[in-house]
């Protein structure tokens, strides 16, 4: 009997999720497409993207997202599909340097009040992003007021200050980690190697240092009953709130990295209605606290197709903004 099954989840009878890590790792890099794994440089970033963020009260600031590429991140969550922007070797400090120049001279005139790092993985896994990389890094940060890193749990310690300790005078940092449920059994299952204790106290001693948190939900992860899952969604939020989240991003759980489809044919798991993010939103506007976003990627190209989604898009971004998610004459 599966671990699943003996959890009490609506598993199909021929259906076997390993209850250890290593062969859960096993499981879900069998899962992959090859083929899905995209080429990259390790000189050229996966992405960079200019885009706005609401900080709170009506103040909307801008900055830079850049995708960087390194080697894969080692803990091979059921859900991640980060792998597919990832080199199988790691990279030199220089590498990183290189790709953070390409994707910062695209600055133009453009105001960069915050700069986001995300390596699709951890920034502080010394295998990812080199330790020697930190002070160039740090000094490719100067003028923007906050940079933004992503880190597993288990990574918060000193390195965090240490890194802190290098960025230029007026630069905050932020760290971002993916908490995705506060349900105990799906969150063991997603392969973390965590549980949501493990994030409040990372949270906690990241806000003890002075450094930002921002923590990632996911609005239906695998393992939870179709029943619940709402009711789970909504805890989460309450959780991320509570532990300092500030702010929470709830971005829809998606399909595509071979894992996902087998968990979806034996029945743990299928897409969450889009609505729930925006309740998600309206949860944490109700509760107060830290900010509450809704992660939009891909639904633009859905708004085309579908009207309902671009109504429910505009509202969206309404909230992502502060505003109601009312529009004129609604
Ligand atoms: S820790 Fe994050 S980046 Fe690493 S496998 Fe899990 S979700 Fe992906």
């Amino acid at each position: 009997m599966s671990s699943v099954q003996q959890a009490g989840f609506p598993s199909s009878p021929a259906f076997s999720y390993p209850s250890r890590a290593t062969e859960r790792s096993d499981w879900i890099v069998s899962a992959r497409d090859p083929m899905a794994r995209r080429l990259a440089s390790a000189r050229e970033p996966a992405g960079s993207i200019w885009e706005e963020e609401w900080q709170g009260g009506d103040i909307i600031s801008s900055g830079l997202t850049i995708f960087l590429v390194n080697r894969e991140c080692p803990w091979r969550c059921v859900m991640c599909d980060l792998w597919r922007d990832t080199l199988p070797q790691r990279v030199e400090a220089e590498d990183i340097l290189a790709q953070m120049d390409v994707a910062l001279a695209t600055r133009g005139g453009r105001e960069m009040e915050w700069l986001k790092l995300y390596n699709a993985g951890s920034f502080f896994d010394s295998g990812a992003i080199p330790p020697s990389a930190y002070g160039g890094i740090a000094r490719r940060c100067a003028g923007a007021g906050r940079v933004v890193v992503e880190c597993h749990p288990s990574l918060v310690d000193d390195r965090v200050s240490g890194f802190q300790r290098m960025l230029p005078e007026g630069v905050e940092l932020e760290v971002a980690m993916g908490l995705e449920t506060v349900h105990p059994e799906a969150h063991e299952r997603l392969n973390k190697r965590t549980s949501p204790g493990d994030f409040a106290r990372a949270a906690a001693r990241l806000r003890g240092m002075g450094v930002g948190v921002r923590l990632f939900l996911l609005t239906r992860p695998p393992f939870i009953p179709r029943a619940e899952a709402l009711g789970w969604l909504l805890r989460s939020v309450d959780f991320a709130l509570d532990a300092g989240g500030d702010p929470v991003v709830v971005i829809p759980t998606r399909p595509g990295n071979g894992a996902m489809e087998r968990l979806r044919l034996a029945g743990e798991w299928d897409e969450a209605p889009l609505e729930w993010l925006e309740q998600a939103v309206i949860r944490g506007r109700a509760k107060g606290g830290g900010r509450v976003l809704a992660d939009t990627w891909g639904l633009e190209s859905r708004a085309l197709q579908e009207p309902s989604v671009g109504a429910l898009l505009a509202r969206l971004k309404r909230l992502n903004r502060g505003e109601s998610g009312k529009g004129p004459g609604e």
